[in-house]
């Protein structure tokens, strides 16, 4: 373990928890991995900084108007609320609640990760921690899978102000699918994640074959695993495969996602991780020493979900954590043993290393495309033609879907594509 010590600081405010407790899947779960954080003193070791919410400005970094515009409607949402089909049409149902003041929740929770990139851009922090971020699965036009507002996003575009080239790491354990749309075409942003790709897991996507396209091929890896995966796993494929990637792109600056859903025992994961395995893989990347902003995600075992981010914070500041827990308000959560390990599963992991090594070796196909932080050039006038050609169509077929919500949404003015020159498109490089 480094034993340097790195400038670091966490993101809270009151606001930030209140506005984190209220969102539905994960509901009062802030509350109690900021009680368990404080009640082993590691607030002390770090410089607290506090958010404010993001500007709609930020917000429209990644996200549409007109989706910003209809979390605006959602006021006031009790209990007779009845969801419309305008709703549904941003993804507001099912999987993503409606709240009361949608508006202010979402830019409250990306308030917190614009902090957070904030404090990296001006040298307050080596390492900023913002556990009450880490939303991968919102998309540019709809909220989607839990997830209201595309934080990691809106982050690395924050980032980006100041670094170039931004290495975005995805540990829950179902793949980081909106954080790579938004970057399938950069190469300025190159997203990794490591998850359980299982038929009919959420969100189906994340294969190894998904390297990215056109401009930004080779900038995307995926490290599909079967469930119950362990420590030893996670811990080869990550040694292997994070190594690998950071060579090849040379990253500025690393944004982590450490979405706690793969830890064993989670009620929406299947994964078999323990916070051995997770530490692992965040030493790893601190011990690069590029800016890196660490963020929270999934974690739907709430008591397991502190452990393991109470844990990562005191390897940021290199403490060792008593396994019993301190006595606090939400102690009796973590009976029947009130320590901080967590059991690994007791069945067989059904990664074998054939298989591993296998995806390892498309993987390392796959960064070929990158030379020294490069994309291979084209070579021929052919080739580059199709790739023009297979662009304007990709942009095009985004361009319509866009103006078909736009004209469903009648209240909303957008006229022309310059009156929002935020889109996803746009991140090419
Ligand atoms: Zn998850």
């Amino acid at each position: 373990m480094s034993k340097k010590t790195i400038k670091s600081c966490y993101i809270w405010d009151e606001l930030l928890m209140a506005e984190s407790d209220r969102l539905p899947a994960v509901a009062k779960r802030a509350s109690r991995v900021q009680s368990l954080i404080a009640s082993y003193s590691l607030i002390n070791k770090l410089q607290v900084v506090n958010s404010t919410p993001a500007l709609y400005e930020d917000l429209k970094l990644f996200h549409s108007e007109i989706y910003l515009e209809h979390l605006k409607t959602l006021q006031k949402v009790d209990d007779d609320y009845v969801i419309g089909i305008h709703d549904e049409e941003f993804g507001i149902g099912y999987d993503c609640q409606p709240v009361s003041d949608m508006y202010k929740l979402v830019s409250v929770i990306a308030g917190g990760s614009v902090a957070a990139a904030k404090s990296i851009i001006l040298g307050i922090a080596d390492v900023a921690i913002n556990w009450f971020g880490g939303w991968h699965h919102a998309q540019r036009f709809c909220a989607e899978g839990f997830c209201y507002v595309n934080d990691i996003v809106i982050c690395i575009e924050k980032l980006r102000l100041k670094f170039k080239k931004v290495l975005y790491v995805d540990l829950d354990v179902h793949h980081g699918n909106g954080v790579q749309d938004a970057y399938n075409l950069s190469n300025s942003v190159f997203t990794l994640s490591i998850h359980k790709y299982e038929p009919g897991f959420y969100p189906g996507t994340g294969s190894v074959d998904e390297a990215g396209n056109l401009t930004g091929k080779g900038y995307t890896c995926n490290v599909p695993l079967h469930e119950s995966y362990n420590d030893e796993t996670m811990e080869y494929v990550f040694g292997k495969v994070f190594h690998k990637v950071y060579d090849s792109f040379k990253p500025d600056a690393i944004v982590v996602q450490c979405g706690a859903d793969a830890l064993a025992g989670d009620p929406m994961g299947g994964g078999g991780l323990t916070i051995k395995g997770y530490c692992t893989c965040v030493q790893n990347i601190l011990d690069k020493q590029k800016p890196t902003v660490l963020l929270g995600g999934g974690g739907y075992n709430y008591s397991n979900t502190a452990k393991l981010w109470a844990s990562i914070t005191a390897l940021v500041v290199n403490v060792e954590l008593d396994q019993n827990i301190p006595e606090h308000d939400y102690w009796p959560f973590y009976g029947p043993d009130y320590i901080l390990s967590i059991q690994p599963l007791l069945g067989r992991d059904k990664n074998c290393k054939a298989d591993l090594d296998n995806c390892i070796t498309k993987i390392e196909d796959n960064l070929k495309f990158i030379i020294e932080g490069e994309t291979i050039k084209h070579k021929t006038d052919a080739e580059k033609q199709n790739q023009i050609s297979t662009y304007k169509i990709f942009k095009e077929t985004l361009w319509n879907r866009r103006k078909k919500l736009q004209f469903k949404e009648k209240n909303v003015l957008i006229n022309d594509e310059s009156s929002n020159n935020n889109d996803v498109y746009n991140f090419i490089d």
